[in-house]
């Protein structure tokens, strides 16, 4: 086994909070760091790629695979949309010698928390405002009007999870939270843990 155990990372944030742009530039800059692909049911976007982004498959398939207990978590994010992850995933990642890195909702940090203990932190990803998080959804044009209504009272809910993960990072300033972020994942990596 690496000297990185079987360290995984969960982050989490209410839609619109930077959790992507921070994900993404953590595992840039950590070579230590794999990404686990999600199983979901929600339509491909023109610019994601089955395998890489999501493993996308129709509902059936989703809860055939659920009824084999292919997932270490699943959840109906969006009503009749499903998201889960899958053990073979953190597998591979794992036999890569790799920390594994989840992009997960809320519900889903909290229920990896349980099942990966103390091997698993959870890092929360806080809008500065509900205000914010909305000019941020306007302004990323992946979704109408209506459907930002939704997510914005959605997060109104997620933000309530804050005090049930390891770490809270609040993106106000994209560069201090890109910093921050890093530090936090560079003690982790550091830290000696019961496995
Ligand atoms: P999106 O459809 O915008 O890519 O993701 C919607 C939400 O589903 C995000 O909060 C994302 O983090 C979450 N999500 C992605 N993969 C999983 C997963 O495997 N399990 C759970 N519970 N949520 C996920």
């Amino acid at each position: 086994m690496s000297k990185l155990g079987k360290k995984t990372i969960a982050v989490t944030a209410p839609s619109g909070a930077g959790k992507t742009t921070i994900v993404r530039h953590l595992m840039a800059y950590f070579p230590e760091m794999a990404f686990s692909v999600s199983a979901t049911t929600r339509k491909k976007r023109p610019n994601e790629k089955d395998g890489q982004d999501y493993f996308f498959l129709s509902e059936t398939a989703f809860k055939q695979k659920v009824k084999e207990g292919a997932f270490v978590e699943w959840e109906e994010v969006y009503p009749n949309v499903f998201y889960g992850t899958l053990k073979s995933e953190v597998e591979r990642v794992q036999n890569l010698g790799k920390v594994v890195v989840f992009d997960i909702d809320v519900k889903g940090a909290v229920n990896l928390k349980k099942a990966f203990k103390s091997s698993c932190m959870t890092m929360f990803i806080k809008p500065p405002s509900i205000e914010t998080l909305r000019e941020r959804l306007t302004n990323r044009h992946t979704e109408d009007e209506k459907a930002i209504d939704k997510r914005i009272e959605k997060a109104a809910y997620e933000m309530s999870f804050e005090d049930k993960f390891d770490i809270t990072l609040t993106n106000d300033i994209l560069e201090k939270a890109l910093i921050n972020a890093k530090t936090i994942v560079k003690a982790f990596f550091n830290l000696k843990l019961p496995l």
